[in-house]
């Protein structure tokens, strides 16, 4: 089973300082820059994904979250996404670089944001390995297979127009002479409906299905939708799961024939999880979540500006605790420091982060009595003392820092590279 990455343009400093918080001399954001796959020696994915919807901007739908600028999207299509991405030479030749429209960025717009022939167009002019058609998003998915007649005419609408679409970018796609492996889009209301999607795609002649709405359902339901394709479909025809949140519980999903899947959660999980920030795989072969140790810098943190600025603390007092929190932690690291003192220091200067929020003291004592049991934790376990990773082994105790996105994304880039060897273990010993 392959896992893909979907890429949101995650790239750091290669040579940031961390003790001075600083980029490297004359950084250029991108050009001096080096995503996951140039960063770690062992390549923390199977393949990367690009939605359509960061690339470019859809005419007409004023949602489409857009994260290249048109200068970027411009060379993208002139030099190819694998040069682009710096994801192509040997290393990669046989990584897949799969195409989607990013369905999300237009879900409430009446029809997709791109035309069958606007997507065949930029995945042929990017190079892509894959490419799915584009689909349009049905939410609802009624486990009691309500028939047809039963759901809205929108939901009716969107499962017409993703097959109608499917139709007319197969026909494209061959007659182009299949540049890229078309990748047909299963919508649905119901496990059934969806069954009836991947069965005529599969008539038209696709042999690679993209399983789209998956994001909100819980693992039983997927799982209902899974069997009810399946059971319709060939056992050749290949699955992808577009879009996978429930990536760390891949493992219940592996008697699908599940070809490939994607998922940024690993990533995502470093910096926007409330405590599982950093992967393990414990001594059970399970993986382990740490939180990371809160540090933010004052001058970058909103809560606290606003602190100093309504003159309930001092900008130097909390840079004075700041510095002691990280001071702490770093000897620490080095044996010069024991938990106790580090968990003093790093609340004392994280209750400022607590503090003034407008919930009351009770409440606040509770949340960091929470906080310091799970940082207590981390510390005593110090994970990242176990990790081989490039990120670890090269910037060690910092990687735990939940500080600046230059050690965030690479925790992040940690987490990949965690959760693909346990992917590659655990499904090894499955098959
Ligand atoms: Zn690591």
């Amino acid at each position: 089973m392959k896992f893909l990455y979907s890429d949101t343009q995650d790239y750091v400093d290669p040579g940031y300082d961390f003790l001075n918080d600083r980029n490297s001399p004359g950084r250029e954001r991108y050009w001096s820059d080096v995503y996951a796959h140039e960063l770690m020696e062992a390549v923390p994915y199977d393949g990367l994904l690009v939605a359509m919807s960061a690339v470019r901007q859809a005419s007409g739908v004023a949602s489409t979250k857009v994260r290249y600028s048109t200068r970027e999207e411009q060379r993208m299509l002139r030099d190819g996404a694998r040069k682009f991405l710096r994801y192509d030479g040997p290393r990669f030749k046989d990584a897949m670089l799969m195409g989607d429209c990013g369905a999300f960025a237009y879900v409430d717009h009446p029809v997709p944001a791109y035309a069958p022939d606007e997507v065949v167009e930029f995945y042929t002019e990017g190079g892509f390995t894959h490419g799915v058609s584009p689909d349009h998003i049905i939410f609802d998915c009624d486990l009691n297979n309500p028939p047809e007649q039963a759901v809205d005419d929108a939901v009716r609408q969107r499962y017409a127009i993703t097959l109608a679409n499917a139709e007319a970018f197969l026909g494209l796609v061959r007659r182009e002479g299949m540049p890229f492996e078309p990748i047909g889009p299963v919508q649905g209301w119901s496990p059934k409906s969806m069954a009836e999607a991947a069965y005529r795609l599969e008539r038209m002649g696709y042999q690679y299905l993209a399983i789209g709405g998956l994001v909100p359902l819980k693992v039983a339901a997927i799982k209902a939708v899974l069997s009810a394709i399946r059971e319709r479909i060939l056992p050749d025809t290949k699955i992808h799961l577009l879009g996978f949140a429930k990536a760390d519980n891949i493992h219940e999903f592996t008697g699908f024939g599940i070809t490939s899947f994607d998922s940024t959660s690993p990533l995502i999980r470093a910096f926007k999880d409330e405590k599982a920030n950093y992967y393990s795989e414990g001594p059970d072969g399970k993986l382990a979540y740490y939180t990371a140790i809160r540090i933010p810098q004052a001058i970058e943190n909103t809560r606290l500006m606003q602190g100093i600025k309504r003159g309930m603390f001092s900008a130097e007092d909390l840079h004075r605790r700041e510095r002691k929190a990280l001071g702490e932690l770093r000897a620490f690291d080095q044996g010069a420091s024991t938990v106790a003192a580090t968990l003093d220091a790093v609340m004392d200067y994280h209750q400022f982060l607590v503090r003034g929020d407008g919930t009351g003291a009770e409440q606040q004592d509770k949340g960091l009595d929470k906080t310091a049991a799970l940082v207590q934790r981390t510390l005593e376990h110090q994970p990242w003392k176990d990790c081989g990773c490039d990120v670890c082994r090269k910037i060690g105790v910092e990687v735990i820092i939940f500080r600046s996105s230059n050690r965030n994304k690479r925790r992040g880039f940690h987490n990949l590279g965690v959760y693909h060897r346990h992917l590659q273990r655990t499904l090894g010993e499955a098959a």
